[in-house]
């Protein structure tokens, strides 16, 4: 089986009718690339930056941001690579910033909101991926976007810096694609408003299940209702990737949902186009999707938008991959 899985590393991913997908990494250091390539990720859809900054006790700076943004891009060799901005707050502090004690952090100040709050820290690292971007394939990704004037600013800040560096006499890529995370059920609810203002979306399904069933996602005792294949999360996948189509941009899931062995064959059916998981999940997603038909998994991502319960997609997806094509 390993070795059946080994050669399926170079390999592009595609399903057993001829569609073709991409599977990327996520990974939260410079260290984990290496394991995402050789576990075959073609790309890296998610780099969880706030590792930079968490365990020491001074905010990273510019120079320090872009060596390892440029460490990526380069062992990367223009495969394409997502760098998501800051997302701090929520269970991830940092005691150095001394931010004020909230009730509720996951209904707080974290992520882009923190960034748009401040501005200097938010531009340092904005400045660090401009930077980097010359030495590989380069999407910036911006987390936790509830509302279109989130995006809008976040955009305004971006090409600011842009211009200053190239004021500045600096290289920066010709084209770096702007995206932003849907993990706001406002944001997946009103995918189409954002459409137009993106290259692309990533579904972080971590968040958007807890805040979809206002279950907090570290809480054991009501982790029954973290339901990744319940039909209303299908249901919200659908609006997304059917709103980024309907602009022609390309849609990606980053949460845990996305190496989901029931998951895949449904999001397959749905038409998504880049599933990024842990470096671990990636071979063998591959080689299950080789195995699916895309074409039949519409019909069937279709039927279980109409059931009632996980319960029932579970038993839905067992049944049909138990069965011989
Ligand atoms: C998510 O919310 O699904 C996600 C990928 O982001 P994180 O797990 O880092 O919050
Ligand atoms: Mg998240």
């Amino acid at each position: 089986r390993k070795a059946e899985l080994a050669r399926l590393k170079d390999r592009p991913t595609e399903s057993a009718d001829g569609h073709r997908v991409e599977l990327a990494a996520n990974i939260g250091s410079v260290e984990d690339v290496a394991k995402a390539l050789e576990n075959g990720a073609e790309a890296i859809g998610l780099f969880r930056t706030e590792f930079l900054y968490m365990g020491r006790t001074s905010l990273p700076t510019e120079e320090e941001q872009y060596n390892s943004y440029k460490h990526v891009l380069e062992k990367m060799e223009g495969k394409p690579v997502v760098i998501r901005t800051l997302d701090i707050g929520g269970d991830k502090e940092l005691p150095y910033m001394s931010l004020p004690k909230e009730s509720n952090p996951f209904l707080g100040l974290r992520a882009l909101r923190l960034c748009l709050s401040r501005e200097d820290l938010f531009r340092t690292q904005l400045r660090a991926l401009l930077r980097a971007s010359r030495h590989g394939q380069l999407k910036i990704m911006f987390p936790m976007i509830s509302v279109l004037d989130e995006l809008l600013e976040a955009k305004r800040l971006l090409q600011e810096e842009k211009e200053k560096l190239l004021r500045e006499g600096a290289v920066v890529a010709e084209r770096i694609e702007v995206g932003m995370m849907i993990e706001v059920p406002a944001a997946a609810i009103g995918a189409d408003i954002f459409a137009s203002e993106v290259d692309f979306f990533s579904i972080g399904t971590n968040d958007l299940i807890q805040y979809m069933m206002a279950a907090d996602r570290m809480n054991e005792t009501v982790s029954y209702l973290y339901q990744p294949c319940h039909p209303t999360v299908l249901r919200l996948v659908q609006t997304v990737i059917r709103a980024a189509r309907r602009e022609g941009k390309w849609v990606g899931m980053c949460g845990e949902m996305a190496g989901d062995e029931t998951a895949i064959p449904l999001l397959l059916g749905l038409g998504l186009h880049e599933f990024s998981m842990s470096a671990s999940s990636i071979l063998p997603s591959r080689a299950l999707i080789g195995t699916l038909s895309q074409r039949e998994w519409e019909g069937l991502a279709e039927q279980a938008l109409t059931l009632r319960s996980q319960q029932e997609v579970k038993q839905l997806v067992r049944e049909r991959l138990s069965r011989p094509k």
